[in-house]
């Protein structure tokens, strides 16, 4: 089926990307098309069902990828909003010496071809976006910011509190971890704790989470816009004869194949399968895949070194909801160390569920229900560097294949011993308990945080995009999610791309003038 409509724009897929350029368009009246692959995610039950969560996997993907040739179930999110209806909100900045060279352990991670500078403005909108809570001033490692956030921080319960006032005595500074939730004026509220208590990696039924359905979806088919189809898995685009403008969209519906037609195209399907679908894409003039002339579409698969630890609180631990601390004291050269390390944040808390499912090894005889109510759970994050032999590829039977060595490992066990070092003096036992159950791999990369498949960049032949995020190659070709990264620090990386993507809005307004 052809569709006869014609759109401004189509964006392929409604995370936080094409979620957020969506409701960019749509507020200077442009006719969008967002074409999802996943359906709006169910509100049920189940969305804080430890079990169906983590155990099930109700909401994960089902697909099979492959690892070399290990097939694996990937865990991804494919619904209206993307990972972000599971995501757990915190909304970090790159900082500003991110964005230049940096000397790691492991190597250099690369500049970015543009500054912070060019960024700022568009991180600020981004915030309001996603109704941050935070407080400017309290990050030592923070950038320069134009002004406060929007909202006030979450208060710590009191053993977060206790864990922050130890912090602060060995001389460190922790920080209100910055958070996307739409408490408004009132972030003390009462049932405050109760609504956030499975937040983090689960979705929310409440709608209380900034998430890209509810912050940039809803509002964007609110001003009428905006034409959204979900269960469209968009399988190629389709050049004109000489190979310069993507004329036609082809998705799938079911059994039916369609075909929609725009000026504009923009990829926003993720980092992995953005760059799938552009080798999916490959025709006579593009034969390597499409926008693919430098050869790196798919290349540079970053993903952080992530890791989540239990630590076992010799006190209880009664907080509902403990994801209000962060520590980057460890981010970057410090005084006594010369190499970064990376952020510390605290995590959604486990459950004894998920400690049954992931069966680690029990703490001196205490029970599952024990540990789970002394844990505190700490989230370790540091920066990957981009390696051209990190990538996603097709096998021959057109499923993403990920190839993935780690690297600047080093930074990350640095990072580790460095909070087993702080165990006793925050008041734990001498146990660091690593867990799966978020990250949800067996394998050495994660998929939460990827990001770098296209890098942005002046020089066609070492970049797939240009400074706008246009495929160099094309003339009507964007990608508008994780994929442009040059380098991923070691923040979560989401509100980096909620403002790159106001920050294409507005390059296509211009440009459609
Ligand atoms: C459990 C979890 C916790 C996280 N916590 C945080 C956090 O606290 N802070 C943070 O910053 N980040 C967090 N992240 C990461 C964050 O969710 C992602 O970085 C972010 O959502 C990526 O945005 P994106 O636009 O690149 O892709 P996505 O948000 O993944 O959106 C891609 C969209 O494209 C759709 N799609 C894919 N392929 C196709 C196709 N061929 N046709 C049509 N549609 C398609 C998908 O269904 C999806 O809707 C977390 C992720 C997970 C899984």
């Amino acid at each position: 089926m052809a569709t006869a409509q014609h759109y401004d724009v189509i964006i392929v897929g409604t995370g936080a990307g094409g979620g957020t350029l969506a409701y960019a368009l749509a507020q200077a009246n442009k006719r969008v098309l967002l074409l999802e692959r996943g359906a709006f995610l169910p509100r049920e039950r189940e969305n804080w069902d430890p079990h169906a969560v983590n155990v099930e996997n109700r909401y994960k993907a089902k697909e099979t990828w492959y690892y070399g040739d290990e097939a694996f179930k990937p865990s991804i999110h494919y619904w209206v909003g993307g990972n972000t209806k599971l995501f757990g909100a915190a909304l970090f900045r790159l900082r500003e010496a991110d964005f230049g060279k940096i000397r790691h352990a492991g190597g250099v991670s690369p500049a970015w071809p543009l500054g912070y500078d060019v960024f700022e403005p568009y991180y600020t909108r981004a915030e309001h976006l996603f109704s941050a809570h935070g407080l400017r001033g309290s990050d030592p490692t923070e950038p320069p910011a134009s002004g406060p956030y929007p909202f006030a921080p979450l208060p710590h319960e009191p053993r977060v509190q206790r864990l922050a006032d130890d912090l602060e005595q060995m001389g460190l500074h922790p920080f209100p971890l910055p958070i996307g939730v739409r408490f408004g004026e009132n972030p003390g509220r009462p049932q405050a704790p109760v609504i956030l208590s499975l937040f983090d990696g689960y979705p929310d039924p409440t709608k209380t989470k900034a998430d890209a359905e509810v912050c940039t979806v809803e509002p964007a088919l609110a001003t009428g816009n905006v034409t959204l189809l979900t269960e469209r898995l968009v399988e190629r685009l389709e050049t004109d004869a000489a190979g310069r403008r993507v004329v036609a969209v082809h998705a799938r519906h079911g059994d039916a194949y369609e075909t929609y037609r725009a000026d504009i195209v923009a990829v926003a399907c993720g980092a992995a399968n953005s760059a799938a679908l552009l080798l999916r894409s490959a025709n006579d003039k593009h034969s390597d895949g499409l926008a693919n002339s430098s050869g790196l579409v798919g290349c540079n698969y970053m993903c952080h070194q992530n890791a989540t630890f239990l630590a076992i609180s010799k006190e209880p631990n009664d907080a509902i909801f403990q994801k209000t601390l962060a520590l980057s004291d460890f981010y970057g050269p410090t005084a006594d160390e010369e190499l970064p390390m990376g952020l510390i944040q605290m995590l959604g808390k486990t459950t004894a569920e998920d400690l049954r499912f992931e069966s680690p090894q029990p703490l001196d005889g205490m029970t599952y229900d024990e540990m789970a109510r002394h844990s505190l759970d700490f989230w370790l994050q540091s920066e990957d560097l981009p390696d051209p032999n990190n990538r996603v590829t097709l096998n021959q039977q057109g499923n993403i294949v990920l190839h993935y060595t780690k690297n600047n490992v080093e930074a990350h066990e640095r990072l580790t011993n460095k909070l087993k070092s702080m165990l006793s003096a925050i008041g734990c036992h001498e146990h660091m308990i690593p867990v799966d159950y978020y990250l949800g791999t067996q394998f050495p990369f994660n998929l939460a945080h990827q990001a770098g498949t296209m890098k942005f960049g002046a020089d066609p032949q070492t970049s797939v995009l240009d400074l706008n995020c246009k495929a160099h190659d094309l003339d009507n070709l964007y990608v508008v999610d994780a994929s442009f990264f040059p380098s991923v620090g070691a923040v979560n990386p989401s509100l980096t791309i909620i403002a790159n993507a106001l920050r294409i809005g507005d390059h296509l307004l211009e440009r459609m003038r």
